[in-house]
């Protein structure tokens, strides 16, 4: 499991299909910062001021046939890809003197693209895996087989790498973590609304499918997609929800080896470290205990033929992106169609790009950050950053319900926080990942496979705290709690959230609020119980973390009270960090545009105050068409809350909203009572 707090996990896909099937390769309009055109003035701003900033957006701004979800963030995202695409296009010649990097990027997204060649392999590059599968003779194999699966970056029963040790975070050790479900969440698996039970019998038929491509009769597929779903049900039950995977103490159990193997003893763990080629250590974190137990359960009681059947199951899932048009085509229609509502497949040149960007990102990245993210640019965000610390310490200094005590802390905590701005310093070395012209299945197993070892390595060395979660054209953004440090990388960087010639309010209701959001996921109900360097230590004083308990209820209680769609409510302690950080971002970014406005009111700019402007410009970051599909699958399993909730959720907490707006006390954008923390 990545520790990595993001500011929106809805930023996967972008695009708009047509301008796709031209030779284009402009990058349409970048996306505008605050925008008039997008405000419905039908709408009162203190009864829904999300429809009010958004309302003629979302009219005009239908959801693509190939995406499920079409916001602002989706808008940036479609721009990055368009100039990654140029950069794609021009690295793709074989050209002989290209740098390395740059050959490794051009052959890459080259094989991607070359359909013909991928449907004439077929499945062949997959064989040896596959065989590997089924020429075990005996249940012990197992151990050894799932190494060479992982290698390749199949997400077969759980994931193993090198993490940092949550209590001594200086140094990675070897972590175990619960894998190997094929839907987003364990409670997929129990939930008896009709919705989750006709999902479920969508993913067996799928699985039936994928099993019926790959050469098996259709009886035998449709059994053995039974059994799958029966293993995976089965590690569903030992498995942690999300909202319980946030919770440190949950997901920490230092242990020696030696008793992972006493939980489990049908896995041969010595195999599977032989295997992987594993750096030798005697104790490591098992995130999720009763998953393991669960997983030994599944290898011990089923016969091998049913687990030969999951772990095919497993690999075909995992490949499938890369593979012939057929199975790209059956994975999109469950993982697009079914579970997201998206209509439409994403053309080939943005699955491609986007592929690039995961398996060599801090490649492609170079040429992204030549092209689009000048130093200056780097300079100005990290005077912004400092902007908004200042502001947050203010706070952290005025709070009515904090000791001194523990404000000491939280205040050193801050000053230690490390900003990482655009790229990283020492971009990443791909020398010895091989990418070979022609391949593309093979690149992407090598590619696995690098990050695999890459992640593998890090075992019982120091943590790199210079190290990137993200690639530089990332629209994201994240605070990672055991490093204490923020990360903005360059693709989000510009409008709408940051635009050099819009006024002070727009950019502080924007990137401002960005950044003081993933500032405050320091102080979040997660972030708040690791300490300055980074480690999972309680610095709150009895009394206080009660205080904070008692604040942070208040968000919980108004976040479950709304409801995405039909019939589903947020999750109001899946979403506790995200939220307080929205609430908490806005607070602080206010405070510093108060600060830059140096007490004057500020001039008006088309009727509207610089407060009205910075209210308007966070809500129009947030504006967001969506599927119902999509939107269910969010609040089922995603940190994040709705958009309309990021927006009205959070301004109707603030007495600084309905005073910049005039507002009522009884209107509906005033809360009462109103929560706060930060
Ligand atoms: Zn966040």
């Amino acid at each position: 499991m990545r520790r990595v707090l993001t500011l929106s996990a809805v930023v996967l896909f972008a695009a708009i299909l047509g301008w796709a099937q031209t030779a284009n390769n402009n990058p349409p309009k970048a996306p505008a910062s605050f925008d008039l055109n997008a405000i419905d003035k039908s709408v009162d701003p203190c009864v829904d001021f999300y429809h009010y900033a958004c309302g003629t957006w979302l009219k005009n701004n239908p959801i693509p046939p190939d995406q499920s979800s079409w916001g602002r963030f989706n808008e940036l995202h479609e721009h990055n890809q368009y100039v990654l695409r140029g950069i794609l296009e021009k690295q793709s010649a074989d050209n002989p003197s290209r740098n390395s990097v740059d050959q490794k990027i051009g052959d890459y997204y080259f094989s991607c693209m070359d359909e013909a060649a991928i449907d004439s392999k077929g499945t062949a590059p997959l064989k040896p895996y596959i065989d590997s599968i089924n020429n075990m003779q005996s249940k012990s194999e197992v151990a050894g087989v799932l190494a060479g699966l992982h290698k390749a970056g199949v997400n077969a029963f759980f994931g193993f790498d090198g993490e940092p040790d949550f209590k001594d975070s200086k140094v990675n050790i070897a972590t175990a973590n619960q894998g190997g479900l094929s839907l987003p969440d364990r409670d997929y698996y129990f939930n008896d609304d009709a919705k989750s039970v006709e999902l479920r019998q969508k993913l067996e038929q799928h699985i039936a499918k994928m099993f019926v491509l790959y050469g098996e009769s259709p009886a035998q597929a449709a059994a053995d997609a039974k059994t799958v779903m029966k293993i995976e049900t089965d590690l569903a039950k030992g498995s942690l929800n999300r909202t319980d995977q946030r919770d440190p103490a949950k997901v920490y159990h230092k242990m020696p080896l030696s008793e992972l193997q006493k939980m489990t003893p049908a896995f041969m763990w010595n195999q599977y470290l032989t295997g992987i080629q594993s750096p030798s250590f005697e104790s490591l974190n098992v995130g999720m205990p009763d998953f393991m137990k669960a997983m030994d359960q599944v290898v011990a009681n089923n016969d091998l033929a049913a687990v030969k059947s999951y772990l095919r199951w497993q690999t075909l899932r995992t490949a499938a992106p890369v593979l012939p048009k057929a199975f790209v085509e059956e994975n999109f229609d469950f993982y697009g169609r079914t579970l997201r509502g998206a209509k439409e497949l994403r053309p080939r040149w943005k699955r491609c790009v986007q592929y690039t960007d995961n398996d060599l990102g801090e490649a492609l990245g170079q040429a992204y950050v030549a092209e689009v993210y000048p130093p200056e640019a780097k300079a100005r965000t990290l005077r912004m950053v400092h902007e908004l610390e200042a502001a947050l310490k203010q706070d952290i200094s005025e709070l009515s319900w904090m000791t001194p005590e523990t404000k000491k802390q939280a205040l050193e905590k801050l000053s230690r926080i490390d900003n990482k701005i655009g790229y990283p310093d020492k971009w990443r070395d791909y020398s010895t990942l091989n990418i070979v012209r022609g391949d593309a299945i093979g690149n992407s197993l090598r590619a696995n496979q690098f990050e695999f070892n890459r992640q593998l390595k890090k075992i019982g060395q120091p943590v790199d705290r210079s190290e990137w979660e993200m690639s530089p054209p990332t629209v994201n953004a994240y605070y990672n709690p055991l490093e204490n440090n923020v990360n903005f990388p360059a693709g989000i960087l510009q409008p709408p959230f940051y635009d050099q010639k819009a006024d002070d309010a727009v950019n502080y209701g924007a990137i401002g609020v960005v950044i003081g959001h993933e500032l405050t996921h320091g102080f979040d109900d997660q972030g708040s119980q690791f300490d300055a360097d980074g480690n999972l230590r309680d610095w709150w004083t009895p009394k206080d973390r009660e205080q904070f308990d008692k604040l942070e209820q208040c968000f919980v209680n108004e976040y479950d009270s709304f409801v995405v769609g039909e019939d589903v409510h947020i999750k109001g302690k899946l979403t506790l960090g995200e939220n307080t950080a929205d609430n908490g971002g806005m607070i602080i970014s206010h405070m510093a545009l108060l600060d830059a406005l140096g007490g004057k009111p500020g001039k008006e700019i088309d009727d509207y105050t610089p407060e009205q402007r910075f209210f308007i410009s966070y809500a129009q970051i947030w504006c967001q068409n969506e599927t119902p599909q999509q939107a269910r699958l969010q609040a089922l399993s995603n940190e994040h809350s709705d958009p309309k909730y990021r927006v009205n959720g959070v301004v109707s907490n603030m007495a600084e909203f309905a005073k910049a707006f005039g507002c009522k006390p009884d209107a509906p954008m005033v809360r009462k009572p109103a929560c706060r923390v930060w």
